[in-house]
């Protein structure tokens, strides 16, 4: 086994090295990525699409994971992603499971999410939207459906890498059919 046990215990290094900061989207993340998690970005170079052996990598699908060719994938609002998870909200890192107007089932929800060793967020609007700052009003500017009626929904949010995973939690728990 060529397995050596040198690389742990380093965790003392300064936070300076250990980072890179993503240039499409500005993001801090560690140097270990070759992809941002926030937005797909590609950091490593010569890595193909896993459906074209031959063509180079435009991103890494931020839900899937896969390196993907500028036909295979898409860049939607800064955040590249592939067809299959295209109606994906991504908002810095997280993306939207799905949403509800039950406060409790979505508590419970997220309280199976943490138990299973995710790290789900829930985001809910409860004022207007004119009076919220920021990045509030436009995670849901961003999402596209603000009629001025949904005031109540709450998002049950988790980081990008653990959609797929989550959302079998849920079906599993009947939560999300
Ligand atoms: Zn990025
Ligand atoms: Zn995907
Ligand atoms: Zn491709």
């Amino acid at each position: 086994m060529s397995v050596t046990n040198d690389e742990r215990g380093s965790e003392m290094k300064s936070p300076e090295q250990e980072t890179l900061t993503c240039g499409k989207c500005g993001s801090v993340v560690e140097k270990t990525y070759d992809f941002c998690p926030a937005c797909g970005g590609v950091f490593v170079e010569h890595v193909v699409c896993v459906h074209h052996p031959h063509e180079e990598a435009e991103g890494v699908c931020v839900i899937c994971s896969q390196p993907l060719c500028k036909t295979c994938g898409l860049w939607i609002n800064g955040v590249f992603l592939c067809e299959a998870h295209q109606e994906y909200e991504v908002y810095e890192g997280m993306a939207k499971v799905f949403g509800l107007s039950d406060e409790v089932q979505a508590s419970y929800a997220a309280s199976r999410l943490k138990q299973a060793g995710l790290h789900p967020f829930l985001y809910q609007r409860k004022a207007s939207p004119i009076s919220l700052g920021g990045p509030d009003y436009t995670l849901f500017k961003a999402s596209g459906e603000y009629d001025g009626h949904i005031i109540n929904e709450i998002k049950v949010m988790v980081p990008c890498q653990e959609v797929i995973q989550a959302e079998k939690i849920l079906t599993d728990l009947e939560i999300l059919k």
